[in-house]
């Protein structure tokens, strides 16, 4: 069976759809009218989603929302210098784990042009030569990541607490057979138009269900590889709504945490964190919102 399915992977459907610009000709022309026809090669074009119908129309839901949350800001999106954040954050995970993706400007940003994630991360833990995983990495388990606590980030309440998708064994692409691209995830309400969302948590590990009051550092999950992620890892973003197809992203200043760098230690009080830094909670975050 796995023999079958991989012999026939050789070939990406989706090919075909550039036939579909044959039909072009067709209304260009009169004589050549019959080649309009052709134009219903463009529906190989769906070809990657044939298995997840649901998921292509996530994308057009997701390219919508976005536009409409754009307006609703008038095109003002927040920014570092323009947003004044309402609750001291601490990074919801313990021990050092890198940053490998986002930043507060364009060139480090994780989505800059994904408005609800401009301002997101990406984490994950590696080892001393940079590596995220141990043996070859074709396991979910071979990942440091894997089944690491997820804490909450501040105080709050769960508005939204997704589990049930499993964790993608497709290792190095992402899982288009996942219902919704962030997998299993977790939405916080911390303050009025302030809620930080996690995303790609292991399957059935969800320890919070919506209503649920959290205290900031307490643990609301594992790490996982749900939904659209390359390898186990954490993603992390605030937004200014709790739907996360109509939210606009918000930078986001942590609180007490420890930054390490060529091998010094260093901490902060407060600050933004960046694209390839090795980052940790400091224990003694832990207190009042
Ligand atoms: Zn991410």
């Amino acid at each position: 069976m796995k023999t079958k399915s991989k012999s026939r992977a050789h070939f990406d459907f989706a090919w075909l759809g550039y036939l579909g610009f044959l039909g072009l000709l067709g209304f260009l022309s009169e004589p050549l009218r019959v080649l309009r026809i052709a134009t219903l090669f463009c529906l190989f074009f769906l070809a990657p989603y044939r298995k997840n119908f649901r998921f292509f129309f996530q994308v057009v839901y997701y390219a919508l929302g976005q536009i409409v949350a754009v307006c609703r800001v008038r095109g003002k999106l927040p920014g570092p210098g323009r947003y004044a954040q309402k609750t001291r954050y601490s990074l919801p995970f313990e021990g050092f784990w890198t940053v490998a993706g986002g930043g507060i400007d364009k060139e480090n940003s994780h989505s800059w042009n994904v408005f609800n994630q401009r301002y997101a991360y990406d984490f994950f833990v590696k080892d001393e030569n940079q590596i995220t995983h141990k043996h070859d990495g074709k396991a979910l388990e071979d990942y440091y990541s894997f089944g690491k606590v997820i804490l909450a980030p501040a105080d709050g309440m769960v508005i939204k607490a997704k589990d049930g998708i499993r964790d993608s064994p497709e290792l190095g692409s992402v899982d288009l057979r996942a219902r919704i691209f962030h997998g299993n995830f977790v939405v916080i309400r911390h303050a009025k138009g302030e809620y930080s969302h996690l995303a790609h948590f292991k399957k059935g590990s969800i320890a919070v269900k919506e209503g649920d009051k959290v205290k900031r550092g307490q643990i609301i999950g594992l790490c996982g590889n749900s939904g659209h992620s390359y390898e186990p890892h954490l993603h992390f973003h605030l937004q200014d709504r709790a739907n996360f197809y109509f939210a606009i992203g918000l930078p986001v200043e942590f609180s007490d945490f420890v930054l390490k760098k060529q091998g010094q230690v260093q901490k902060v009080k407060s600050g933004y964190i960046l694209k390839g830094q090795l980052v940790m909670r400091n224990s003694f975050s832990a207190g009042p919102a």
